[in-house]
Formats: C-alpha cells, structure tokens, sequence
C-alpha cells in the first residue's frame, strides 16, 4: 500500500473543482499509511454535504476528520451522506461513527456484505476458507498468523447497515455534481470508482493508486460456484475505466494522478513481468503447489504476507491456466500447477 502522506485541502477550478476538498486520517496500520476521505461540498442553497469514504474506527482517525472538517469549515454532525468506493475497514471503520453524530446515510455497492463477512466470516465461510488455504499448501502457522492480522483489521471497524445499495452504472443524484457509480471488482468484490463528468474526475478508491499496484484479493467462492478469479476481474475492470476522460482522478491513498491510462499500462507491464517470472519458475520446478511457487517468487514476504502473496500467485496462476500456459491438477487435496507455454506479452 502507498505510504505517501498528503494534506487537507480544497481543490481549485483548475485541478478538478472548488465542489471537492480531501481530508486524510491515520490508518494506524503499518505500511498503509493514511486514507484520503474525500468532502463534496454542497452547492449553494443546498445543505447536503457527502463524504467519499470515512477511515478506520479509532480516537486519531476520529479527530484527524473532525481537524479536517473544521479547517475546510464544514463539522461531522453536517454530513449528510458517506458514499463507500469499498467496504475495506479504512474506507468504512469511521461509518458507524459519523452516522451517530450526524444521522447521515450510507451509500455503498450492493456486494458490500461479501467484504464485511470476509472480515468476520461465520463458522461456514472460515471452514471453506480454510479448506482452500489447505488446497493451495499453505502451513497452518501461517494460516494462524493470517487470521490474527485479519482480526486486528476487523478491530477498527463497526458494521453499518446501508441506506441504500448502489448498482453498477446508477446515477448519484448531487445538486451539480452528480457521479456515476462504476462497478470495478478486482481488489474486492464491492469496489467501485465514481465518475463525475462535468468536471471530469474519477474517485478511485483503491482501484487506481499511485506509485503502487493494488492487491487484488482472493476471493472464496460460494456454494457450488467456480472461484473468482480476483486478477482477471481487475484486468476487466481497468479496461472498463481506461476510456473515461479523466483530468484527474483521486485515490483513496496518496497523491491525485494525472494520467490514469499510463498508470494503468504500467499495471499492465507489471503483470506481464510477473506472469513471465512465474512461468519461469514453473518451466524449472515442474509440478508445483501455489505456496511453492510463493516462496520461490517472495523469498521473504511469504512468511508475514500470506494473505497478499497468496492472492498475487494465483491470480497469475489464473491468467496463466485462461490463456492454455500451465495445466492445473487436484489431487491428494492439493492444487499443483505445471509449466506447458510462456506467456507472450499481451
Ligand atoms: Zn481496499
Ligand atoms: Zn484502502
């Protein structure tokens, strides 16, 4: 995740609009760094004041945004809508909060409740999620390392019913900046961008981030269904928002990036690199589990990343089986993956 720290401030006309101010608050995980909550501010003559995303629950996230709001003269208790590009604790820790001070609504995509019960999953989901740790050779220290990090993420959040669920393409009705909800699963199963067309700005959540290519996670599937494929959802999802003519599009973590069609082409250079680096360690190691090839690829963050790492080497292993490059075996109760082509660079 980005570390890159930013200030509160108001945009001007010139980089988007004077409708838009940012406040960052203290994720308080290392390595994350900040979350940028982003302020619409109403049009004159109307009091509705939304807030794109809220940071984690905590005492210095909770003072960070009320800081921030006072220094762009708004207060809490005026909010009236916080909108969610995702339901990742730093995005919606703080929701249940503001709701309180303020009695403001909640907007979020309809598949909010798949990240908030990826968080505190019931005993079912946790077994399946365990079943499959198991598939892919994953050690259970490992597993129970994983499962305590998470639960320390699960920590700085408080659940919020929503007001109201959002649908891919659905308009925001904003006196004067009305967004566009773009559904673009990948990172997780409810993350959307918001497209403002007027101004022409997108939100980007954690789709779009600089400096750093977002984790796209893995996702347990439900029921009888195949598992979703987290990578090549997220190459779709580029591909969905690459064409909106964007000015400037503002993260949910650093600074605001002004060409998102170059940093998606950098995203896509670095999955070629990776799918080439896999393929190698295949072609050399013959049949392989995905916590193999993990610990070949990420000699180091395989012990205290499990989680990430594992997602990054079978969302290739995904791409790699689509395009015909590795077969793909169960057996003995675990997945293994064999070396048939190398990838050419798409
Ligand atoms: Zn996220
Ligand atoms: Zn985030």
């Amino acid at each position: 995740m980005a570390t890159e720290e930013v200030d509160v401030r108001r945009f001007s006309a010139k980089e988007s609009s004077t409708r838009v101010g940012r406040i960052p608050t203290p994720s308080g995980f290392p390595g994350l760094g900040d979350i940028n909550s982003y302020l619409i501010f109403p049009e004159d003559n109307s009091d509705e004041l939304i807030l794109i995303d809220t940071g984690v629950r905590s005492d210095e996230a909770w003072q960070s945004l009320n800081d921030g709001l006072k220094q762009l003269d708004c207060r809490v208790e005026d909010i009236t809508k916080i909108i969610l590009t995702h339901g990742h604790t730093d995005h919606y820790g703080q929701a249940h909060r503001i709701h309180k001070a303020s009695g403001c609504e909640l907007w979020a995509h309809e598949n909010l409740w798949m990240t908030i019960e990826r968080m505190q999953p019931p005993p079912d989901r946790l077994e399946k999620e365990l079943y499959y740790y198991s598939l892919w050779g994953v050690d259970q220290e490992l597993v129970d390392k994983a499962l305590a990090r998470r639960a320390g993420f699960a920590s700085t959040y408080e659940a919020m019913e929503p007001t109201h669920l959002l649908k891919d393409g659905e308009q925001i009705d904003i006196p004067g900046f009305n967004l566009e909800t773009v559904h673009t699963p990948g990172h997780c199963p409810d993350e959307v961008i918001y497209w403002q067309a007027e101004s022409q700005v997108i939100f980007s959540g954690d789709h779009l981030l600089p400096h750093i290519t977002p984790v796209c996670l893995l996702q347990i599937p439900y029921g009888d269904e195949a598992r979703p494929p987290s990578l090549i959802q997220y190459q779709a999802s580029l591909a969905k928002v690459a064409p909106y003519p964007a000015r400037v599009t503002y993260p949910s973590h650093g600074e605001p990036i002004l060409d998102h069609c170059e940093l998606i082409n950098s995203y896509n250079l670095s999955t070629d690199r990776r799918l080439l680096k896999i393929s190698r360690i295949l072609e050399k190691g013959g049949w392989m589990n995905p916590m193999e090839i993990a610990k070949e690829l990420f000699p180091k963050a395989w012990q205290e990343q499990m989680v990430p790492v594992m997602s990054e080497i079978l969302g290739h292993c995904d791409i790699l089986e689509a395009g015909g490059h590795v077969a793909m075996e169960e057996k003995a109760g675990l997945i293994r993956y064999r070396y048939i082509s190398t990838p050419p660079p798409s």
